[in-house]
């Protein structure tokens, strides 16, 4: 299998990705896919120590799909756990959509 860094890197972008793509209104139908996609994400990510926790997260922080901005938030803040745990730098989360949508302006 892929290392877990690389894995989770491109898994970060394929969700921020689906993230930015999601409706600016979805409908219920729409949000409920993708609350049953992170749930079902949070069970198969092949790296078990970071799904037990990503499942931990989502029991405290249930998925909030009602809007492109409200998932965007969501995940960022997600990330960011991810992030502290790690040691990382924490990101902007009023940014998100300018890394994953619209770029950066600089
Ligand atoms: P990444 O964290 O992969 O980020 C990629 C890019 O996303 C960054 O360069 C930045 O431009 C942008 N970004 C950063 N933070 C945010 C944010 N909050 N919102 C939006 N964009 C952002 N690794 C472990 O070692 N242990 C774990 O328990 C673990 N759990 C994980 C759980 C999940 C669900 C996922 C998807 C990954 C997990 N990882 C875990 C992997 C880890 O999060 C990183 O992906 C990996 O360490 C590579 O880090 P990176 O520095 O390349 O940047």
């Amino acid at each position: 299998p892929a290392d877990v860094e690389t894995l989770g890197r491109n898994s970060w972008t394929l969700l921020h990705s689906i993230a930015a793509t999601y409706p600016t209104s979805p409908t219920p139908a729409q949000q409920d896919d993708v609350v049953g996609f992170i749930k079902l994400f949070s069970k198969l990510y092949p790296c078990w120590v970071c799904a037990e926790d990503f499942k931990t997260y989502i029991r405290k922080d249930p998925v909030k799909a009602g809007s492109r901005g409200e998932f965007g938030k969501w995940l960022c803040d997600a990330h960011n756990h991810v992030n502290k745990k790690l040691g990382k730098p924490v990101f902007d989360c009023s940014r998100w959509e300018e890394r994953w949508r619209t770029g950066w302006k600089d």
